[in-house]
């Protein structure tokens, strides 16, 4: 591929100047001022050296457009990206991330967005890409801390706004069509559709003054979309064409080869599992992926069946999704779960959330049995059409044997034609960056091996600059220069546990894995006023430490009063750590375990 621009390529508008109101009562600021340091490109940066001489630019006043991450490079999760012109900021998302396995106690991760809290008033906007749970789910605390429009497609916002009204956040937000540009301020914008796993996905398109910025948000190229809506790759190619400086683009299926298959190939695999099905089928996708509930709910409807929606998520989305005309259901063929109890099993297709194993949820409740209305029989049929994402693996598994166990018969992704992902393969990736033809390119979305593989795939296809960042790092277009800028803010996890944003650390995660490692171990001693004699024998108590802890606990308040009585003096100046080394080292001699030892201290006077 020539890598340089096609010949009729219009010159790139190298004098944009921002909107008159650009920084109306708004203090301008030098780009990132005080905040980290310029650095080369670093290690992850792949230069290809037989292009740099390919490209010409004009020299031009020098106007720098810097992209943050502040999330979704390194984890699936938490996407976001700050835009910035002239000192003013755009985000581009604001999801966030299921904690991992090891985040005890850890409800979801945020991004840090600490510094555009301390800049707020630099922040102009935040335009969602879609209606996913790591592109708007941090929406509400970051609304609640920086109040800004937020632009989206309407089913995206409608999704998003479920989130931020259950937390009482005031919001402005703004339904923006496709294909419109939108001027905020220096920014000027528009949203460009693609396919994806939930209807109504955005690209988006900067036309900043250091040329057009390109982010894919999440993307397939999926020539037959339930709802007709592709990736609209005529709007990409005049993109192209017209040359676009930075492209962002979606990492998430880079390693996989080929072709995502379309949504439409679902159809007939799922209608005929739907028509064969001896009793109720039982269905579960992601409640957001309406394009899916809409094909599960024509199979049922096309088997002659009556459809129920079960879940608090699923029902909510299949009322917005209706309301906004977005699924297409007859209304005389929804009834409540309690009547579909009533109706017999084959005229049944139940529609439930729990496609991720998600313990409280109605499939996952039916499994164990413990669901109010439905109880799995031999004749009933599971349909899961979704795979686990990341980490879930074990819960959806776990789910599926515990149906098996109950008779029911499963089809999932695994063993079924009944899920297909929503993120384009390395082809359509490869298609997409030979349409765009950027100058230069960030994969995003994606744990560092779907960046690496996806930076691979645009050098091999000759494209000048591939940048590999991380979260924190910035990418800045200055002039002639295109460079990145390492550990620019802080990107660490911020943890939100019940109503605490941002207070556990590292730490306490740390200390949490400990305690629910190990257990506890209590030890309650009872001083004299002057703290040097023991009252009485030491009181201990242990939690989750062993089964039958009791003759444990009298060797460990035996060695306490052993340790007290051969060494008064050192005992006594510090009781809380010879406390410690000497119930660990009975704990340790005994069982070989290693539990938080708690000393309690009490004087008498
Ligand atoms: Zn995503
Ligand atoms: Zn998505």
């Amino acid at each position: 591929m020539a890598p340089s621009r096609r010949a009729d390529a219009p010159v790139r508008r190298l004098f944009h100047r921002a909107e008159p109101d650009a920084h109306q009562g708004r203090p301008e600021r030098p780009l990132g001022a005080g905040r980290g340091s310029e650095a080369p490109a670093g290690p992850g940066v792949a230069r290809d050296p037989r292009h740099r001489g390919c490209r010409s630019r004009p020299s031009a006043k020098v106007v720098s457009v810097r992209v943050t991450f502040l999330g979704g490079l390194g984890e699936i999760g938490r996407n976001c990206a700050a835009v910035e012109i002239d000192g003013q900021i755009a985000l581009v998302d604001c999801g966030l991330m299921f904690p991992e396995e090891d985040m005890r106690g850890v409800d979801l991760v945020l991004p840090d967005w600490r510094w555009l809290v301390e800049r707020r008033e630099d922040v102009r906007c935040v335009v969602l890409t879609h209606g996913h749970e790591d592109h708007m789910g941090g929406l509400g605390y970051f609304l609640s801390e920086v109040p800004v429009p937020v632009f989206g497609t309407e089913l995206s916002l409608a999704i998003a706004a479920g989130r931020v009204d259950e937390m009482g956040v005031e919001k402005d937000f703004r339904p923006t069509p496709d294909g419109q540009w939108v001027t905020d301020g220096p920014f000027r914008f528009q949203l460009i559709p693609v396919s994806h796993s939930v209807p109504q996905g955005s690209g988006v398109v900067f036309d900043t003054p250091e040329g057009l910025v390109l982010h894919t948000g999440d993307f397939k190229l999926d020539p037959t979309p339930i709802d007709g809506r592709r990736s609209d790759l005529p709007s990409f190619g005049r993109f192209g064409n017209q040359g676009v400086r930075l492209l962002l683009s979606d990492s998430t299926n880079a390693e996989r080869a080929g072709f995502v298959p379309s949504e439409k190939s679902l159809e007939s695999p799922i209608l005929s599992i739907v028509r064969q099905a001896p009793g109720r089928v039982i269905s579960t996708c992601f409640s957001s992926h309406l394009h899916r509930v809409q094909q599960l709910s024509d199979a049922g409807l096309g088997a002659g069946r009556y459809l129920s929606f079960i879940g608090r998520s699923m029902e909510r989305n299949v009322a917005i999704g209706r309301d906004l005309g977005v699924l297409h259901i007859p209304e005389d063929r929804v009834i409540r779960i309690s009547e579909a109890m009533d109706l017999p099993a084959d005229e049944v297709m139940i529609i439930t959330t729990g496609s991720q194993g998600e313990p409280f949820a109605a499939l996952s409740l039916m499994a164990v049995g413990r669901h109010r209305f439905v109880t799995l029989n031999e004749t009933d049929t599971v349909l899961i059409s979704a795979t686990p994402v990341p980490g879930n693996e074990t819960a959806v598994s776990k789910v599926i044997s515990d149906m098996i166990r109950r008779g029911a018969t499963v089809f999932h992704g695994g063993n079924a034609n009944v899920h297909v992902s929503g993120h384009a393969s390395s082809e359509e990736l490869k298609t997409f960056i030979n349409l765009i033809r950027p100058d230069a390119f960030v994969p995003i979305h994606g744990e560092y091996r779907h960046l690496r593989a996806h930076a691979d795939l645009a050098i091999d296809m000759g494209v000048p600059d591939v940048l590999v960042l991380e979260d924190g790092d910035a990418v800045v277009l200055d002039g002639e220069s295109t460079r990145v800028e390492r550990d620019v803010v802080e990107a660490g996890y911020v943890y939100v546990d019940g109503s605490g944003v941002g207070d556990i650390q590292q730490g306490l995660l740390r200390e949490r894995a400990r305690l629910s490692d190990d257990g506890v171990l209590v030890v309650v001693l009872l001083l004299d006023g002057e703290g040097e004699e023991l009252v009485r024998a030491p009181q201990v108590m242990s939690y989750g430490l062993m089964t039958e802890p009791l003759r444990l606990m009298d060797d460990v308040a035996e060695a306490v009063m052993a340790a007290a009585e051969r060494d008064p003096a050192r005992f006594f100046r510090d009781v809380d750590t010879a406390v410690r080394h000497a119930a660990r080292r009975v704990i340790r001699n005994e069982i070989r375990r290693k539990p938080v030892v708690v000393p309690v201290i009490t004087y008498v006077d």
